[in-house]
């Protein structure tokens, strides 16, 4: 019985720790699930910082530089109009006195001189009468001086007869310009002839002055466009001239609106651009930049937010990592113990166990009180695998176990196989639980002669043997006939009293086994009962003869 429970509790302490490595193999520990956890938790924490960060800064450097784009696109329309109007106010100022000395060509030469070194306003001075005749130039190398002017901007001025700023046109000297007049008026109110400035758009001019120098180096620029949609500035000068169309922001600027907007230029180019119109020339200004160099420090900044943000969160990562072990480790030491829950110092190694929150101290302490329960039921289970019900003495079980031991330790002892006499009798006469108490009386009596290294077995019905460990037979016989006495002496209510018969045999190493010296204590018993009862008997060799 003992030894199949003990078996039983070994198989499945073998069977817990099989299934505690397949598990183990299966699945992931608790330690390192939190890790991934962990790493999931960081990555994705991180990246999604980075990311918005990203969003955030895109969106705002777009928005930056269109609303830049944009004030600076109305500051360059508002001065350039303001310019125009400056420069339309000179040629009517000069107008009301060239009026008047039309006819004084010097004083038209000094007047087409000052109205052009005394400002940059303009590349050129015309002065011009109703025919389209030059009276004066400067500087005077134009070499049209007396000749009839019929280029575009000299026909309107003639047909128009008020103050203009033309389109632009490639005028007498081949040079692409743009030019303001003011009619000349004689005091009675005839039309004389026109005074007119010219601004070159292809050469160094006061747009370029003006418009040229905000010229960004990393692919920033500002054009101008006519209400023909015409070029009439552009940093690439190649472009001046060309009429550009399908393009939105020249639409909305043409339109008289100003703004920003993303749009992609003639190249194909991605760029923010901001417009405002020239409401005196009907012209449009459009300052824009290219994506790609608005976005170019983004690279860097978020170079900046990785490496600011990375110390921390490997302090975070490094932190939950850490958090991961303490936690997990109560719990991977309650496990571990789990696996091994039938050993004795399982108490102990539980007790070592340091649970520092609630969840594993509860745990803890279920363990603890599910061990002790489990300890308890093996040890009242070892102890009545190992002993008779009946009396408490050993019981057959026990005394073959104690008995190999004592033989592997090659101890002497000297066996004592004891049996009442007719006690079927007593039985018969007093009833079967009369007869037990006989039985757990003599159980007491051998208990209280023995010695404590002594060992009393029940071994049957009514026959009992008492093992004294260390003596041989001669020692032995004294005790056993003292036992027997004693047994003769006991006062058992109802029945009164009972004897016994005694068989000797002792164990001296390497002669007979165990086995053996109970089966010749046996036959010495047998003899004692064949001899007449109530006596002991030593076993001799010639009692196994007979
Ligand atoms: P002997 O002197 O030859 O030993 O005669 P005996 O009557 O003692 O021997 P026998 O083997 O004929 O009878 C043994 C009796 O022991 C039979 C049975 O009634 C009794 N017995 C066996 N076990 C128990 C038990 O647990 N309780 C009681 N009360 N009696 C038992
Ligand atoms: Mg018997
Ligand atoms: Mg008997």
């Amino acid at each position: 019985m003992f030894r199949s429970i003990a078996l039983w509790f070994s198989q499945q302490a073998a069977a817990t720790k099989r299934q505690a490595l397949h598990l183990k193999n299966k699945t992931l520990a608790l330690r390192h699930l939190i890790l991934v956890l962990a790493c999931v938790a960081t990555v994705i924490t991180l990246l999604n910082g980075f990311y918005v960060n990203y969003q955030v800064q895109k969106k705002q450097l777009i928005q930056h530089s269109l609303d830049s784009n944009y004030a600076y696109a109305v500051k360059l329309a508002s001065a350039t109009g303001r310019f125009l109007s400056t420069a339309k106010q000179q040629l009517a100022y000069a107008a009301s006195n060239i009026q008047l000395h039309i006819y004084d060509s010097q004083y038209l030469d000094n007047e087409a001189n000052r109205l052009r070194l005394q400002t940059d306003s303009f590349n050129s001075i015309v002065i011009a009468n109703n025919t389209g005749f030059v009276l004066s130039t400067s500087p005077d190398t134009l070499d049209i001086k007396g000749r009839q002017l019929k280029s575009q901007g000299a026909l309107q001025a003639i047909k128009e007869k008020r103050p203009l700023i033309s389109a632009p046109y490639i005028s007498a000297s081949n040079n692409l310009l743009i030019f303001i007049s003011h009619p000349l008026y004689d005091t009675e109110s005839n039309y004389i002839g026109y005074v007119g400035g010219s601004i070159y758009l292809k050469k160094h001019s006061i747009l370029d002055d003006m418009l040229g120098t905000h010229y960004y180096k990393d692919g920033s620029y500002i054009y101008v466009v006519d209400q023909d949609r015409r070029i009439i500035y552009h940093p690439d000068s190649h472009r001046i001239g060309s009429i550009v169309n399908d393009n939105s922001v020249i639409d909305y600027v043409l339109d008289g609106k100003q703004g920003s907007t993303a749009t992609i230029n003639s190249q194909g180019v991605e760029m923010l651009a901001g417009y405002a119109p020239i409401p005196l020339s009907n012209w449009g200004v459009v300052t824009q930049r290219p994506v790609n160099a608005t976005l170019a420090s983004l690279d860097d900044l978020m170079g900046q937010v990785l490496y600011r943000t990375l110390p921390l969160s490997v302090v975070t990562f490094l932190l939950i990592w850490l958090l991961a072990r303490m936690i997990a480790r109560p719990l991977q030491q309650l496990a571990d113990t789990a696996k091994t829950m039938d050993r004795p110092n399982t108490h102990l190694k539980l007790n070592n166990v340091r649970s520092w929150y609630f969840e594993s101290a509860e745990l803890k302490q279920a363990m603890l009180k599910g061990i002790g329960l489990l300890h308890s039921q093996i040890g009242q289970l070892r102890h009545d695998a190992s002993t008779d019900p009946l009396t408490g003495v050993f019981n057959r079980r026990s005394l073959d176990l104690l008995l190999s031991k004592l033989e592997a330790k090659h101890t002497p002892f000297s066996v004592l196989a004891l049996d009442i006499d007719h006690f079927k009798k007593v039985n018969d006469t007093y009833g079967h639980s009369v007869g037990d108490k006989a039985l757990i009386k003599l159980s007491e009596t051998m208990t209280q002669l023995s010695r404590e290294q002594d060992i009393v077995a029940r071994t049957g019905g009514e026959e009992f043997v008492l093992i004294l460990p260390g003596l041989l037979s001669e020692t032995a016989l004294p005790i056993a006939e003292r036992l027997r006495e004693q047994v003769a002496q006991m006062i058992i209510p109802n029945i009164g009293s009972i004897h016994v018969s005694i068989g000797i045999s002792s164990y001296t190493k390497g002669l007979c086994s165990s086995k053996q010296i109970l089966k010749q204590a046996d036959q010495a018993l047998y003899e004692a009962k064949h001899q007449g009862r109530n006596r002991c008997v030593v076993f001799e060799s010639t009692i196994a003869e007979a």
